[in-house]
């Protein structure tokens, strides 16, 4: 393939795992991909790393502490270094990027997302908060623009294959898998420690989608995420738990047909697809032998029990603002969780609350979510420190 047909990347979060794995694809495939940007918020010796292994043209440091280091590191090499978290999403705009790859955590990938979708940019998407927050708006811009959003999230790239081929009036049900993490079998999950909540037990991830695994809040923005991305309502969206990660989604259609996809839980599959398709080419994952991967089970979650995705349904019903304010919720209690500040349990106790006093929008502009999110993340730490 000559020199100008590679695809050029954007990679929004590049030292997170996605990020990690996504460069690992690149590799994998030179002549497939260039790297024009690469962007991280705190982790300067990765990004340093990745900006000498693949010569982009601009990294990103938003954290402008690390700016200098960033920059003096690369001094030998003809690479731009800017800072300040809206120099991620101008990247994500740039003229020769053809495919922005969102990689960054929680909220902060609104606004990239939203500047790429402008800039006609394929977005291939890891980041599901967006669409929680902002799913009305982000989907609209992406129709208006004519730009193709592709999941990176395994459940939706699974459902996204299934869907292939199919018409959309055919769709009855999508039903998305959950490992059920950490504690599926635990039953009291009161004094449960950051540590057992990190050790996910078939994906390896980030803190944050580590913990909202845990806590099956992953699954709850899942259902969201499905439903914008696919344009199916939240009541024709159930949850099945598959702890052994095999299926990564199914899609029931009217004349009780399934359709499922099946592969090793590894997300250099689903991210490569979201790059090539519609091609599939080889990856360096190893391939599923159904007569050695074990027996394959099937649970209902508990939503007793993990509260969080009660909750999460709760605010999809809801609508309008109120999935802005319990994202933002969500990512203060985490993070307040991770610092051993409240229990594992006093997360939806949190986030119940704040959802509860939210002023409802039944349509908000984006200035509306950015008020929202505000607000809630305000509350939240109020209610943490008034403990
Ligand atoms: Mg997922």
């Amino acid at each position: 393939m000559a020199e100008c047909q590679k695809q050029s990347l954007a990679i929004l979060g590049s030292t997170g795992s996605i990020g990690v794995q996504t460069l690992e694809v690149v590799k994998h495939h030179p002549e497939r991909f260039e790297v024009y940007a690469l962007t991280a918020n705190n982790n300067a010796d990765l990004l340093i790393a990745q900006a000498r292994a693949f010569e982009p043209e601009v990294v990103v440091i938003a954290n402008q502490a690390l700016y200098t280091k960033v920059k003096d590191s690369l001094a030998d090499l003809p690479i731009k270094v800017w800072t300040g978290t809206d120099s991620v999403a101008d990247v994500a705009t740039m003229q020769p990027v053809d495919t922005v790859v969102v990689a960054l955590v929680g909220y902060s990938a609104l606004q990239p997302v939203i500047k790429a979708i402008e800039a006609n940019k394929k977005i291939a998407l890891a980041n599901k908060e967006c669409l929680v927050v902002a799913g009305q708006l982000v989907t609209s811009l992406a129709l208006k623009y004519h730009c193709p959003i592709l999941p990176i999230d395994s459940e939706h790239s699974a459902v996204f294959q299934c869907l292939l081929g199919e018409q959309e009036t055919a769709v009855d049900r999508i039903i998305l898998t959950a490992s059920g993490g950490p504690f599926r079998t635990i039953n009291d999950l009161s004094n449960v420690t950051p540590a057992q909540a990190l050790n996910h037990p078939t994906w390896n991830m980030g803190a944050k989608i580590t913990i909202d695994s845990a806590s099956m809040m992953n699954k709850g923005f899942e259902v969201m995420e499905a439903k914008w991305l696919f344009g199916i309502d939240v009541d024709h969206i159930d949850v099945v738990v598959h702890p052994q990660s095999i299926i990564h989604s199914l899609v029931q259609f009217k004349d009780g047909s399934v359709k499922a996809q099946l592969g090793n839980p590894d997300m250099r599959i689903p991210i490569q697809l979201a790059l090539t398709y519609p091609e599939r080419i080889e990856t360096e994952v190893k391939k599923l032998d159904l007569t050695t991967c074990g027996n394959l089970t099937f649970e209902k979650p508990d939503k007793q029990r993990f509260r969080n995705l009660s909750l999460a349904y709760e605010a999809m019903h809801q609508g309008g603002n109120i999935p802005c304010a319990l994202n933002a919720a969500n990512e203060i209690a985490v993070h307040a969780f991770l610092n051993e500040k409240i229990s594992f349990l006093g997360m939806s106790d949190l986030i119940a609350n704040v959802i509860s006093r939210t002023p409802f929008i039944a349509t908000p502009t984006y200035d509306n979510y950015v008020e929202t999110d505000k607000l809630a993340r305000q509350m939240t730490e109020a209610l943490i420190n008034n403990h």
